[in-house]
């Protein structure tokens, strides 16, 4: 039987497989340069510069070398980082459960594969993201071409948390070096074994010279940035964000403040309470609630609140079995401190669900809380653990105005299928994002912006935003010289004559 193209089916699997092994041997070879490229990283970073002075000069050298502008370049450093996640996934997935309880799995969906993909998606776009774009010039400015030009900022400055130690060190440096920046990369302190995987594996496999890794705490991060950069990307905290705002004012530098904050979920009953629950226990439960878009507590009517509760018992069940602490895939907490907080944070309200703890072994039982006020202290900070508080309302617009009496959340969410609800929420409340019937799928949308808005950040990020993010979109606009009317006819002397014309 002849194929399309008047080839046999035996010959177009021949020519099929032919194509394969090109491509295979590609990649191979493609592998071998990384590798050869690698030792010579490896080998350069041992006569390295140590103080952070040393690395942003260092850093800032290679930029104005020029280098990192070229296309092929950017490219290159993305297929090299998509290579490091696939031939280290293990060891990366080890570090992550030992400094987080995380099961491997969990860890290679949430900080490897996500990040992978998201390199790919960006990698193929550049091309199309990095070309100028022509706008339209007015008649009166013309004849001419305008144009908008993205140019990298120069070297920048990434501050990782600990809760995603990998991914959200990874995403932004996606976006920094799409952009063709040289970085400066700081991941958190608190996640050391993560943080020393990064410091291990970044240079040898990316330009050792243009990404440099400073490892450390307070200290290390306070030297930084008392250090000039072009732009400083935060993912933390809203006390460090300020730290990292004010010391980013005395130089005029922007800065990119990926914050967290307290995510409502409102949940009514046109949704089955069911479904509802086992997105919420998910959610909740997910790297035992340390995750910035985690549903923080729930606002919902008297009616709805105990089949809620009910709904959530057998939703938790479901997931970790009657006894949580021993099942492998509940994560703990990442510290004593925090675990100390959380434990503080039960007295709030009333335990319906949950409520064990071990501080000793870092364990908060998947917990939900009710008769909770609306100030009482788990209802004043981010939980950021796996602690639920529900909280009654008489109705959506009582619901609206708790949302609205607090900061602007990183994330809300709604279980509704009352389209006048959802368009209530998108109208009456603001909030980095808006998710209705699931939980934080959001992230997975690279075309979607990823930030917060008010006390839950400033700027965004993901896909094409990455890039923006780290470009300056620079002006560019060629006037065509052979027509010089506008310039005589708009500057004195004005005559009678040529005020008319400007006028008109
Ligand atoms: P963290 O303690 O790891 O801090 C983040 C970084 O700030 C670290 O690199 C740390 O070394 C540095 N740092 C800490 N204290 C500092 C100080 N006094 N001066 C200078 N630098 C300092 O992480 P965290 O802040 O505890 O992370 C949890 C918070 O981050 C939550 O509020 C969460 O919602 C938020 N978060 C937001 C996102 C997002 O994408 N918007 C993602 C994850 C976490």
């Amino acid at each position: 039987m002849l194929l399309s193209g008047g080839r046999s089916r035996p010959a177009a699997r021949v020519e099929q497989r032919s194509r394969y092994l090109l491509n295979s041997r590609r990649t191979v070879r493609n592998h071998q340069r990384i590798r050869s490229r690698t030792m010579t990283a490896a080998a350069s970073s041992t006569q390295r510069p140590v103080s952070v002075a040393d690395e942003v000069r260092a850093a800032r050298r290679v930029f104005d070398s020029g280098k990192t502008r070229a296309l092929s370049w950017r490219v290159e450093q993305l297929r090299a980082l998509e290579t490091m996640l696939t031939e280290r996934s293990g060891e990366l997935e080890q570090a992550l459960l030992h400094d987080l309880g995380r099961k491997p799995i969990d860890g290679y969906i949430a900080d490897i594969y996500s990040v992978r993909t998201e390199s790919a998606y960006v990698r193929k776009n550049l091309g199309k993201w990095t070309r100028d774009r022509r706008v339209r010039t007015p008649l009166s400015m013309g004849p001419g071409r305008a144009r908008v030009h993205r140019q990298p900022l120069g070297t920048v400055l990434i501050i990782a948390p600990w809760n995603y130690p990998l991914h959200l060190a990874l995403m932004p440096l996606i976006g920094a070096l799409a952009a063709g920046n040289t970085v400066v990369l700081k991941p958190s302190e608190l996640t050391p074994r993560c943080s020393a995987a990064l410091a291990d594996l970044l240079p040898r496999y990316l330009d050792a010279d243009a990404v440099r890794v400073v490892e450390g705490g307070v200290e290390e991060t306070t030297a930084l940035l008392n250090e000039k950069f072009d732009h400083i990307f935060f993912t933390g905290n809203e006390t460090v964000g300020k730290i990292v705002m004010a010391a980013a004012a005395k130089t005029l530098t922007p800065v990119t403040l990926e914050l967290g904050g307290k995510s409502p979920v409102w949940v009514d009953d046109t949704f089955p309470i069911e479904k509802a629950a086992d997105w919420i226990a998910w959610g909740k439960c997910t790297n035992n609630g340390q995750t910035c878009v985690a549903p923080d507590y729930v606002l919902t009517t008297p009616d709805v609140a105990p089949r809620l509760v009910d709904a959530l018992r057998d939703s938790i069940r479901r997931l970790y079995g009657d006894d949580p602490k021993s099942n492998p895939d509940y994560s703990r907490i990442v510290n004593e401190r925090h675990t100390a907080r959380l434990i503080g944070l039960l007295e709030s309200g009333t335990v319906a669900l949950g409520g064990a703890h071990d501080l000793g072994d870092k364990y908060i039982e998947p917990t939900v809380l009710v008769d909770v006020a609306a100030d009482s202290p788990v209802m004043r900070e981010e939980i950021f653990g796996p602690i639920l508080p529900i909280v009654t309302v008489e109705n959506l617009d009582e619901a609206v105005a708790t949302i609205r009496a607090g900061s602007h959340p990183l994330a809300a969410y709604a279980f509704t299928t009352s389209e006048a609800v959802q368009a209530t929420l998108v109208r009456e409340t603001s909030s980095g994002s808006l998710t209705i019937n699931a939980l934080m799928l959001q992230l997975g949308i690279p075309d979607l912006p990823f930030g917060g808005v008010g006390a839950s950040g400033m700027g965004s990020y993901h896909g094409e935003h990455s890039v923006r993010v780290f470009s300056h979109e620079r002006s560019i606009f060629r006037r065509g010289n052979f027509s010089d009317f506008l310039l005589r006819i708009a500057r004195p002397p004005f005559t009678e004559r040529s005020e008319k014309q400007l006028r008109r």
